[in-house]
């Protein structure tokens, strides 16, 4: 069956398509051409009732079949996201304004891999056990926690929304999930691949709605015992005062505000190449992204001549075009935010290197939301520009001289992400990944992953780690049994 966005979303309980019980539905905007393209699910309470209930229902089997079963359901709907890849590609770059080459080449196929990667994964998950010399034998039974929330942000709605998804559904959970508001077609057409991969009914409920009716709902469920949530600081922190007094198991991926420290004996080309990309790939909207780059003085005024000369180059345009190397800001709102603060840096003493205005391309993207790829310089470590997420296609500039002022400016910030250090240096690279503030550090790369690997956050970037066998222990209710022998 061929794959195609609907005029109208609609939610996925117990196995079946339906309307939200209120009938309220709500805007979906292409960002590209700022036309209102689709409707979404406002959910609220009552559809999430429903999902928890056949959520329920659905898990004394889910919990107990075998991993065998599991695997085979979760490779099935890997294998229909690769099949339906352009389908799924074009949904998203209509969603979220990305170019559709990016979501070709990255979003989809690694929501396919999350699929996969869990999939085997749980083939071959493996408890603990600590023997007590010969006196006594402890194993830990890592059971299914129950019926668990899994919501997720617009930037790679797919991407993430699989990577909480997949591990929760591998472990043996009943999951009730609510992709962003902004971006929910993908999570919809994904509801499709999961019924004719033949996942049993309420295994997985798709809930569609924004944060007050729906989100908030689904985290204060008291049948709902864990959360697993990707999004900004302001929603963590709420979540969090929910949740943490009904003592539910929490993940919480949230914002960041990324040093990429860059010293003069760098590789130049991998550097500039890769800065490039770390500092605007999907208009800088990834968590990940550098947003402070911090050079050494005696190649500061290199790297800003090439650097500026280089991003340039990077217009953004029409995202279904592949000569488009930036695509559209997500949302009217966000794009207002952005330029707001472009803006304040400008109040706060920034120089705008390149860019720091709205675009508006010809053809059918003239009433789109595109701002130049913008670079700032000429403010200091603790300035809003420097200390807020702007989340969007701006990086500012600052030069140090010794590797301390490096790593004080580096760990000038409440977020505490990701960083990238580029040195051919390895002792000192190695010296200060143990100093950086993160718990995502890159030497001489950016975004090269390893899905076994732990990732999330210092400070106000997060609780707990997703990634191999943290995120399925994470959907776990570990059990430790003694025997004395
Ligand atoms: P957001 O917090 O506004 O929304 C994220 C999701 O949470 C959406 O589905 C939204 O409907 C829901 N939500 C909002 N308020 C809620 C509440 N009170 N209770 C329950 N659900 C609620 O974030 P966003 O604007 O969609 O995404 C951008 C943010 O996500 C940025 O801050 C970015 O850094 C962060 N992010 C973090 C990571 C990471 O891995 N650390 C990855 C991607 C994005």
């Amino acid at each position: 069956m061929k794959l195609e966005a609907p005029k109208q979303i609609l939610n996925y309980i117990n196995g079946e398509f339906s309307d939200p019980e209120s009938g309220k539905f709500m805007d979906n905007v292409n960002p590209a051409t700022g036309e209102v393209y689709s409707q979404t699910p406002d959910s609220d309470a009552d559809d999430v009732q429903l999902a928890v209930d056949a959520a329920k229902q659905a898990f004394s089997a889910w919990s107990t079949s075998s991993p065998e079963f599991r695997f085979k359901i979760l490779n099935k709907i890997a294998e229909l996201i690769d099949e339906n890849l352009e389908a799924f590609a074009l949904a998203e770059s209509n969603d979220n304004g990305k170019p559709l080459w990016l979501s070709k080449k990255v979003d989809i196929p690694r929501a396919s891999d999350n699929f996969r990667f869990f999939a085997t994964g749980l083939m071959h998950f493996a408890s603990e056990s600590h023997g007590m010399q010969g006196k006594a034998i402890n194993y830990t039974l890592r059971n299914p926690i129950g019926v668990v929330g899994c919501i997720s942000p617009w930037n790679l709605p797919l991407y993430l929304f699989t990577w909480k998804i997949a591990p929760a559904l591998a472990m043996g959970n009943c999951v009730i999930a609510k992709p962003s508001e902004v971006t929910p077609m993908t999570g919809y057409l994904l509801s499709e691949i999961c019924q004719q991969a033949g996942l049993p009914a309420g295994v997985l409920n798709i809930v569609h709605g924004n944060g007050p009716n729906c989100g908030s709902v689904i985290v204060s469920h008291p049948e709902i015992k864990a959360i697993s949530f990707t999004g900004s600081t302001r929603a963590g922190k709420d979540i969090a005062a929910t949740a943490a007094p009904m003592f539910k198991k929490l993940s919480l991926e949230l914002g960041g505000k990324n040093p990429n420290i860059i010293f003069a004996d760098c590789d130049w080309d991998k550097m500039m190449r890769t800065t490039i990309q770390s500092s605007f790939a999907n208009q800088g909207q990834i968590c990940l992204c550098g947003s402070r780059i911090l050079v050494e003085e005696s190649i500061y005024e290199k790297f800003k001549t090439e650097f500026i000369e280089r991003v340039k180059a990077l217009q953004p345009g029409d995202p279904l075009l592949d000569t488009s190397k930036q695509g559209a800001i997500v949302s009217k709102l966000h794009y207002e935010k952005v330029l707001s603060c472009i803006e304040l840096a400008k109040e706060e003493g920034g120089i705008i290197l390149s860019g720091g205005k709205a675009v508006k391309p010809e053809g059918r993207c003239a009433n789109g939301y595109f701002i130049e790829p913008t670079i700032i310089e000429g403010l200091g470590p603790d300035c809003r520009t420097n200390m807020e997420e702007i989340f969007g296609p701006v990086v500012t500039l600052q030069s140090f001289k010794t590797e301390e002022e490096a790593l004080v400016l580096a760990n000038t910030s409440d977020y505490g992400l990701a960083a990238t250090i580029w040195t051919e240096n390895v002792t000192r690279a190695n010296r200060l990944a143990n100093k950086v503030h993160s718990g995502i550090i890159w030497v001489n790369c950016w975004l090269l992953r390893d899905l076994r690997t732990p990732f999330g956050g210092f400070k106000n970037s997060g609780v707990g780690r997703e990634g191999g066998w943290e995120a399925m222990r994470f959907f776990t209710e570990p059990k430790n049994v003694c025997i004395e022998l």
